[in-house]
């Protein structure tokens, strides 16, 4: 078996200054948050890290709390903790609704916010050993293959899905990323955190080599602002979303002044689904309007030979994530 060192990290720019030393001298590097990912990875081969740098030394970014300009909320958060909070649970149902979501109490009570939005693709072709764009390879093995999980929106060359439910409902919050490198902090709009693979195919996020997400904020929501998380599995718990939907309305009444409608399971970013949003404004919430707007979220869709069926999913998740929000 591969030897493994264990650094353990008291601070994000610790471990950020850690890992850029040990790539230095040639070593192959991996943070572990929670391990959920991380270590099935390296028991799979898929990570060959020399060097583990444990971010649960860390004593920061484990509190949620509010200064009044939005939420904060820290990146070791746990996603039980996530789920349970009561500043979470009143403002951001959708966010603690999709943590809730994810896999299974086990799972959720080690692994972290940061963790869950930056872990790799479960494709299988990936997780078993493919020279796959994701393993450094030049081909997408699913395009010609077992294709019925891979992406319908924003594929190519890799159509792997973004596995994260936790990412939709941060986009559509408008939440900030906040990140820590060798260079120092910088911010990033959560849709500009997560990239397709057009623009890197080995990687679905614009963290660079030595940097760490410490943690998100999320601009204040009115309080006319209601969210919700529907997901869609292929079996009753502790999986993947086939299709999951974060829709967040800030409604008058029923008339919905602005929607943020965001897709998982269905492409390699968290996909929005503009089209959607735009037919929202200004229309009375029922069920008409629900079902036409499942319709539109199909705009642009490019099922691959064994997904379509997740095609009339996207319209049922998003009709009844809408319906879901209707006043009263
Ligand atoms: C049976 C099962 C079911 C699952 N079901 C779901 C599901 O329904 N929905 C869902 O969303 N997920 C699901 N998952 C995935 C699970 O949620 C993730 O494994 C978990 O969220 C990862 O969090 P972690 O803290 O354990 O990350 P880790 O395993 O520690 O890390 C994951 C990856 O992120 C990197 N990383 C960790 N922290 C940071 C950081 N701060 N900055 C930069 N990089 C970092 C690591 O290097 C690693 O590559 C499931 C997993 C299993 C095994």
């Amino acid at each position: 078996m591969k030897a493994l060192t264990n650094v353990n990290a008291t601070s994000f720019a610790e471990a950020a200054s850690a890992a850029q030393s040990a790539r230095q001298q040639g070593q192959a590097v991996a943070f572990s948050a929670g391990g959920t990912d991380l270590l099935q990875q390296i028991k799979d081969g898929t990570d060959n890290a020399d060097v583990i740098i444990n971010l649960r030394t860390i004593g920061d970014g484990r509190s949620i709390g509010s200064d009044g300009a939005g939420i904060a909320i820290g990146g070791l958060v746990t996603l039980t903790e996530l789920s349970q909070d009561p500043l979470v649970l009143s403002g951001l149902s959708a966010l603690a609704q999709a943590a809730d979501s994810v896999g299974t109490p086990q799972i959720r009570n080690v692994a972290t916010l940061a963790g869950n939005v930056t872990q790799r693709p479960w494709c299988w072709y990936y997780r078993n050993g493919f020279n796959c764009f994701k393993a450094g390879g030049n081909e997408c093995f699913s395009v010609n293959g077992e294709n019925g999980q891979h992406a319908i929106f924003g594929g190519g060359p890799s159509y792997i899905v973004h596995p994260s439910d936790v990412a939709p409902a941060l986009v559509a919050f408008d939440a900030v990323f906040q990140v820590t490198g060798p260079n120092g902090d910088r911010e990033v709009s959560a849709e500009d955190f997560f990239v397709l693979p057009i623009t890197n195919p080995e990687r679905e996020n614009s963290l660079t080599e030595n940097e760490l997400l410490t943690g998100v904020r999320i601009p204040t929501v009115s309080s006319s602002t209601v969210s919700t998380y529907h997901k869609i599995m292929d079996r009753e718990a502790w999986t993947h979303a086939e299709v999951g939907v974060a829709a967040v309305i800030q409604r008058d009444g029923n008339q919905v002044q602005n929607a943020k409608v965001v897709l998982a399971g269905v492409a390699p970013i968290p996909w929005r689904v503009q089209a959607v949003e735009e037919f929202l404004a200004g229309q009375q919430i029922g069920e008409a309007v629900a079902r036409e707007a499942g319709e539109i979220g199909l705009q642009g869709a490019q099922p691959l030979s064994n997904n379509a069926h997740k095609l009339p999913m996207i319209s049922a998740a998003i009709e009844r994530a809408i319906l879901n929000l209707a006043a009263g």
